[in-house]
């Protein structure tokens, strides 16, 4: 998507969405090809899109076959600000603006998006987290801070 223009709160953030796929009992999460880490659904927020429609999409584009339905989305948290690499900045880091959504699926048909991902894998998340802290099998940095948001917001929801 190197050539879509970026949809930003101002000029030097890039808004981005974090989709945790849940069939209830597990997340779903690819394990990256630039680094041996995992990650939930992520991506860029495009000029003209709203944050929900930049989620439906993502999910569809990195995991799904086919498009999720809107209202299984859930607001998990938003406004979270942070200096994140990005392959749409040549030189290192730059602000990004993050919102977490859970989405709610039933044995949905997996595509992955072989680009970005080697692999798909359904995880317990005290497994995923606790794994991560041991060093046995690590998310990506930001990833694991948004993976336990996201348990928080399951447990009072
Ligand atoms: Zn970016």
């Amino acid at each position: 998507m190197s050539e879509q223009a970026l949809a930003g709160t101002h000029s030097d953030t890039h808004r981005t969405v974090r989709v945790i796929i849940s069939d209830g009992n597990n997340v779903l999460v690819g394990r990256k090809r630039s680094k041996d880490r995992l990650q939930p659904c992520t991506g860029h927020v495009e000029e003209g899109e709203t944050a929900k429609e930049a989620a439906v999409r993502e999910a569809k584009e990195e995991m799904l076959d086919s498009e999720p339905n809107k209202e299984a989305l859930s607001k998990v948290e938003d406004g979270i600000v942070r200096e994140a690499e990005c392959r749409h900045t040549q030189n290192g880091s730059l602000r990004h603006e993050y919102t977490i959504y859970g989405l709610e699926v039933q044995e949905p048909v997996l595509d992955v998006d072989e680009e970005e991902f080697s692999s798909l894998e359904w995880r317990r998340i005290d497994q995923l987290v606790q794994d991560h802290e041991s060093g046995k099998d690590r998310l990506t940095q930001n990833s694991y801070k948004d993976i336990k948001k996201y348990r928080e917001w399951r447990k009072h929801s």
